[in-house]
């Protein structure tokens, strides 16, 4: 567009430029507390030019203190556009380093990055985005220890989370602390995001009272996650973040957002606050921080894994070297046995076993594994209880018999 022709639309358009006398106040206040240097003005000057931001907006946008939990699929492109978009102070909690796995969409990290801190390497690439800004940075994990101390810190926290236990630890220590929660998850094709600000709406516990039973719901790295997904989902969690801090438009307050990108389609789901919820209703069970791994059974996970008759891969192929006749079953699914297998296995996916279990005999040794022997170790647990006594798991899955015994076999 032509210069002349955008100052004649503005001049039309003189509401654009009204403020309140509410507004001025709070503005002085800002210019008091926040300066922008002659260099931010030029930064953030398509910014400055959006009436809903311009001086005051930005100011905003510099004062505020935003966490970003996680700095993985979701955290990498929120971070990176709060950051270019002048948030004053981000904090980026995670324990994780770089894996050549996340590399497909985590874009703040780079082939080299691979093995590094994600934090220190995403601290560093926010900076070069913008300097401007002051990043903090808390390489551990989330605890029930550490999370209010944390989030005391911070205005608004972002979930960038992909497990349950997290989720609820984030969602209970907001509540406690009256801080607005930019929640999403993703899988596959689809995500979901909602803010939830218990003093305006709904929290996490008044849409899911409970978590579901360990292993129901799988995580991205068990059942995957197309890689430009998060990127999407990542900056809706960005622009109501940024819409919270400048106090404009209409928050995903007591809105889930479901996105679906086969059929590329948005949904909105209304959700309601629950006056029975354990945690922001007026009378609340829960007033403290809890056991999260426990409260959503991760340690059963754990547990069965553990008690399942197991094989470490180094001993399987010292048995198999020995002459031990053993039969390989994979339970994952067809489309993974495409991606990698251990040279004579049978395939049979775990959700068939039930129906499929005459074709093994009780008789044969057998060793059952999948990706990781989360699985494998299900189907051991059900073949044992149906009398199968030569059964076995193996230990960490076809991802472990590659590290440990043959690199030849690719690890996805
Ligand atoms: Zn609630």
């Amino acid at each position: 567009m032509q210069k002349g022709v955008a100052r004649q639309i503005f001049a039309a358009l003189p509401h654009l430029y009204q403020r309140d006398n509410n507004i001025e106040v709070t503005q002085k206040d800002l210019e008091k507390q926040v300066e922008i240097s002659p260099r931010e003005y030029r930064r953030y000057g398509r910014h400055l030019i959006i009436p809903e931001v311009g001086m005051e907006g930005q100011r905003k946008l510099k004062a505020a203190r935003v966490l970003v939990i996680g700095t993985g699929g979701l955290g990498a492109p929120s971070s990176l556009y709060l950051a270019a978009a002048g948030v004053g102070t981000l904090g980026l909690i995670d324990f994780d380093v770089v894996d050549e796995t996340n590399l497909h969409r985590q874009i703040l990290y780079t082939e080299k990055d691979v093995g590094k801190s994600k934090v220190m390497t995403a601290k560093a690439r926010l900076l070069e985005a913008n300097p401007n800004i002051k990043i903090n940075t808390y390489e551990e994990r989330l605890t029930s220890e550490n999370a209010l101390e944390i989030f005391r810190e911070y205005d608004i926290i972002v979930d960038g989370t992909d497990n349950f236990p997290t989720r609820y630890l984030t969602n209970d220590a907001c509540v406690m602390l009256g801080k607005p929660n930019v929640y999403a998850s993703i899988f596959r094709f689809e995500g979901q995001v909602t803010v939830f600000d218990a003093n305006r709406g709904p929290c996490y516990r008044c849409l899911y009272p409970k978590p579901p039973p360990p292993g129901l719901v799988p995580s991205c790295a068990e059942g995957g996650v197309l890689g430009v997904l998060p990127g999407l989902i990542g900056l809706i969690q960005a622009t109501e973040t940024i819409k919270l801090i400048l106090g404009k438009g209409d928050p995903l307050i007591g809105r889930l957002l479901v996105f679906d990108a086969l059929g590329m389609k948005f949904e909105e789901l209304r959700i309601r606050k629950n006056p029975k919820c354990p945690l922001c209703s007026p009378n609340p069970g829960i007033t403290a921080l809890i056991d999260y791994e426990q409260f959503c059974g991760i340690g059963e996970k754990d547990r069965l894994s553990r008690e399942v008759a197991s094989v470490t891969p180094k001993i399987l192929k010292e048995e198999m070297s020995n002459g031990k006749k053993i039969t390989l079953i994979d339970v994952r699914e067809p489309h993974e046995y495409e991606i990698a297998r251990i040279e004579g296995a049978k395939l049979l996916p775990l959700g068939e076993l039930p129906e499929r279990v005459n074709e093994l005999d009780t008789a044969d040794e057998l060793v059952m594994y999948c990706h990781t022997g989360a699985r494998s170790a299900r189907a051991t647990q059900f073949l044992r209880g149906l009398g199968f006594r030569k059964v076995r798991n193996l230990e960490g899955g076809i991802d472990a018999w590659s590290i440990e015994v043959d690199p030849s076999v690719p690890r996805y």
